[in-house]
């Protein structure tokens, strides 16, 4: 049996069939899928990764300072809904889970996504309250 890594975005694959091909730079087929790698990209730490997927029109100049203050760990995501709301974008519904502090935290968000040029970026988001 070979041996494989379960991809963090829990999406039952091994992340080498799953995130890595768009971590790796091929185009996230859809928004729930570039979601699905952003979220593994937090486990991972890829923050360039991170930037180069946030629409420019939203993108943070840096994460440096985010990940360096926050003794944050994530502890699975769930993709509640996806829906195209347009040829060119679509809304991910989910919800992710973590630990701050020793504290398990959700964070149940809508996400906005984009489509140009044949690749997927996040826009922004609104947080539902549970
Ligand atoms: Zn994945």
């Amino acid at each position: 049996m070979k041996h494989t890594v379960p991809c963090p975005c829990e999406s039952g694959d091994a992340y080498e069939q799953c995130c890595k091909r768009w971590h790796l730079g091929e185009p996230a087929p859809d928004a729930a899928a570039l979601m699905r790698s952003r979220y593994t990209a937090y486990v991972l730490g890829l923050t360039d990764y991170l930037l180069h997927t946030w629409h420019p029109s939203t993108r943070p100049a840096s994460l440096q300072d985010e990940a360096g203050s926050q003794p944050l760990k994530w502890l699975g995501l769930k993709v509640v809904q996806h829906e195209a709301t347009g040829s060119n974008q679509a809304i991910v519904e989910f919800i992710a889970r973590y630990k701050l502090n020793g504290k398990a935290e959700r964070l149940h968000e809508h996400s906005r996504f984009v489509c140009e040029h044949g690749r997927w970026y996040y826009v922004d988001g609104d947080f539902i309250g549970d």
